[in-house]
């Protein structure tokens, strides 16, 4: 072994003696209630398709047509030759989905947050984070070289330290760089609960920062047309910055930011990841268009409400959740195993009676919070929900 691969090979004994070692596994179904992993059929609790839309006909249509209409690819960055048909179409309908005055799409949520943080704030800005905010947060926040605080999850006394800070900071801020920008998600990725938004909004007003909303677990599952989190608090005036996927409940690819048109101007001009990167392919914005149009429809509804009630028998069927009585927040239900072997082995019976749960470890999440994530979808049965909540009993009984 020469000394690259040797440090490569020193590392990788680091990284599998902690238990974190990952590897890739090949899914060869597509994406629904089943999948077939390395050979195994087995029930999916680990997706977040929370809709069932990914293998779903009239997205799969939409996604070929655009094939045969537009080519496999985009050719070019957005700003060059590449922005088509079915990226303008996506943002109009995303703008009118979230009653926002525009839209922007990235080829992803990662691509979004490290695109739109990194133009909103710079050298001398403040960005404040929730704790448990995902990697694609902090990374942008790092990116921007801001100066960077981190509030205790959901604390808002812990955040109004901070913003009391930033604002006493004013006046030795370098010219034009004294802006403050709050960044959370509306529900957390891996614990499943939601901030205090309305209280984060009013702190934000009262401290005159601004603040961007990670919706990616909420939309297309929450508020009356499911916008998400922020409409259903009615919110959508009084935040700056919404962002979200539409990998997750809208089943393809893509992410975006939905806003003001002058906010979309500046990230038009001003982040990176939009303007130095290939144009989404028009198979995944035709995709996402697909998927908004049933999301608004009584199908959406209907899908959103069959979910809610896999949610409501999984928050009586899941032993994990301990002593947690509280309502569900999400259809994402972590249940805490701590130590990551133990994770990794509880998954690994799960997986001996059928049913594929993830087990997450650090860097998803904080070290010695090892965990069984379980996501729900529309396509679950109740059937299905009973039989993780026998399994997990025993595969968590130590
Ligand atoms: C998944 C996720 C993203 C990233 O979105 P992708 O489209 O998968 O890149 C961003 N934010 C949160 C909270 C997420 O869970």
């Amino acid at each position: 072994m020469n000394d690259f691969e040797g440090e490569l090979d020193r590392r990788l004994s680091e990284i599998e003696r902690q238990g974190l070692s990952r590897r890739i596994r090949e899914v060869a179904s597509a994406q629904g209630r089943w999948i077939r992993v390395e050979g195994e059929d087995l029930l999916n609790f680990s997706s977040n398709d929370y809709l069932g839309l990914a293998n779903h006909p009239q997205v799969k249509n939409a996604a070929a047509e655009a094939v045969a209409v537009h080519g496999a690819g985009s050719g070019s960055a957005r700003l060059i030759s590449g922005s088509l048909p079915p990226h303008q179409r996506l943002e109009q309908i995303l703008a009118a989905f979230k009653g926002s005055q525009a839209a922007l799409t990235f080829t992803s949520g990662y691509a979004t947050a490290l695109g739109t943080i990194s133009a909103l704030a710079g050298p001398g800005d403040v960005i404040i984070l929730d704790r448990l905010s995902h990697a694609c947060l902090i990374d942008a926040a790092r990116l921007s070289r801001a100066k960077v605080r981190v509030f205790r999850h959901n604390d808002l006394n812990d955040l109004e330290r901070i913003l009391r800070w930033a604002a006493s900071r004013g006046a030795t801020a370098p010219a034009g760089r004294q802006h403050t920008l709050i960044v959370t998600e509306s529900v957390f990725s891996m614990d499943g609960d939601q901030a205090p938004l309305a209280a984060i909004v009013d702190l934000k007003e009262q401290y005159g920062a601004w603040l961007m909303v990670d919706e990616a677990h909420a939309t297309g599952l929450f508020g009356p047309s499911r916008r998400g989190l922020v409409e259903a608090l009615q919110l959508s005036e009084r935040i700056e910055v919404q962002m979200g996927t539409m990998g997750k409940a809208l089943g393809a690819s893509g992410g975006y930011v939905c806003g003001s048109h002058r906010l979309v101007d500046l990230l038009v001009n001003c982040a990176r990841s939009f303007l130095f990167s290939t144009a989404p392919v028009p198979a995944a914005a035709a995709a996402a268009t697909a998927a908004l149009q049933i999301v608004q429809s009584e199908v959406g509804e209907e899908l959103r409400a069959s979910l809610w009630q896999r949610i409501s028998d999984c928050a009586t069927r899941v032993p994990g959740r301990g002593l947690d009585t509280s309502e569900p927040q999400s259809a994402i239900f972590p249940i805490l195993i701590g130590d990551e072997p133990r994770a990794v082995t509880a998954s690994a019976r799960l997986r001996q009676r059928g049913i594929f749960v993830p087990a997450v470890r650090y860097p998803a999440v904080p070290r010695g919070k090892a965990r069984l994530r379980v996501t729900l979808s529309a396509t679950h049965t109740a059937e299905d929900v009973a039989r993780l909540g026998e399994a997990l009993a025993w595969a968590t009984a130590s």
